[in-house]
């Protein structure tokens, strides 16, 4: 298959490579540097979004922010702007689920199908083509990028209609984040206290406080090694996504407001490009 992929960051990176290794013919945008070993894999490096598009029977995305999305899809040699009908757009980053609305809605105008699908399983799943994929859009379109995502992920789950695999991202993030703040409280307890910090760890990973984050960040906590990973300042764009619903929802969040509050705190301090785990720095 002709796959465009643009957004060739932490994740984009290991999950164009997937692609490129199962056969399909891909064509990139942006290729810095960093990405050049794609394009000797064999893939093509683009000179814009529009020719991407030009060139693929799908476009993955994988972005930043919504704005970042919005610009790629209907900006100045975007995607969107002179496409041809019959393509399919796979928005792959996390992203405002009311936004993806209104893209779904104007790429669907065109002729396209339109796919919300962000991933969970962080730079370690992309890697290891394990992620957890949480799709939204109708289920044909599902079932026509459902080969593709196989490549890259696990557990693949069509959540609902377009937005819903956004939904499920942010309450993905709301646990995750809150999940990050209670080992860095206990952590910087053990330590304070006087017991060692790796040793609890350790024993707590044999109990019911287990969890992905107590592993992996609970390690990079110790070792107090930050190198992303998932940026600070991208877990708090998906907490304020999270908190901007909610106040349209007239639902109370309390627990992450606060966090996002410490998120805050954590960019004042210069943390914004470390690992999400770096929150303990707050404390
Ligand atoms: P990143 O900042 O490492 O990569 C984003 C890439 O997009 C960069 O290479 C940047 O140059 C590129 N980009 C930005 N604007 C562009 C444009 N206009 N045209 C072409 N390229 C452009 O971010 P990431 O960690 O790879 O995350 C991407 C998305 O996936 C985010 O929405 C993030 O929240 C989500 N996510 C990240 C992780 C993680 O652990 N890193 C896990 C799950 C989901």
């Amino acid at each position: 298959m002709k796959i465009g992929f643009i957004g060739l960051g932490v994740m984009g990176r290991p999950m164009a490579q997937h692609l490129i290794e199962a056969g399909h013919e891909l064509y990139l945008y942006r290729v810095k540097p960093v990405s050049a070993h794609l394009v000797e894999s064999g893939a093509t490096a683009c000179a814009s979004a529009a020719e991407v598009a030009r060139l693929s029977e799908v476009i993955i995305l994988m972005l930043p922010d919504t704005p970042d999305v919005e610009h790629v899809l209907f900006g100045k040699d975007g995607v969107v702007p002179g496409i041809k009908p019959g393509k399919l757009i796979i928005d792959m980053s996390s992203i405002s689920p009311l936004a993806t609305k209104d893209f779904a809605a104007r790429v669907e105008a065109c002729g396209c199908d339109y796919l919300d699908a962000p991933v969970s399983g962080g730079e370690v799943g992309a890697k290891a083509a394990s992620l957890t994929i949480m799709a939204g859009g109708r289920p044909d379109f599902f079932e026509r990028a459902k080969p593709l995502f196989e490549k890259m992920g696990k557990n693949i789950t069509l959540i609902g209609g377009v937005g819903d695999g956004q939904i499920a991202k942010v309450a993905n993030q709301i646990v995750v984040a809150l999940n990050i703040q209670a080992v860095s409280e206990a952590l910087s307890f053990a330590r304070k206290a006087g017991a060692d910090p790796a040793t609890v760890r350790k024993a707590l990973m044999g109990g019911f406080a287990a969890s992905r984050v107590l592993e992996v960040h609970g390690e990079r906590m110790i070792n107090e090694t930050f190198e992303p990973g998932f940026r600070l300042r991208l877990h708090h764009k998906d907490l304020s996504l999270a908190m901007d619903s909610a106040r349209l929802l007239e639902l109370m969040l309390p627990n992450t407001a606060m966090v996002q509050q410490l998120m805050n705190s954590a960019l004042a301090k210069g943390l914004g490009d470390k690992d999400h785990s770096a929150l303990i720095e707050v404390l």
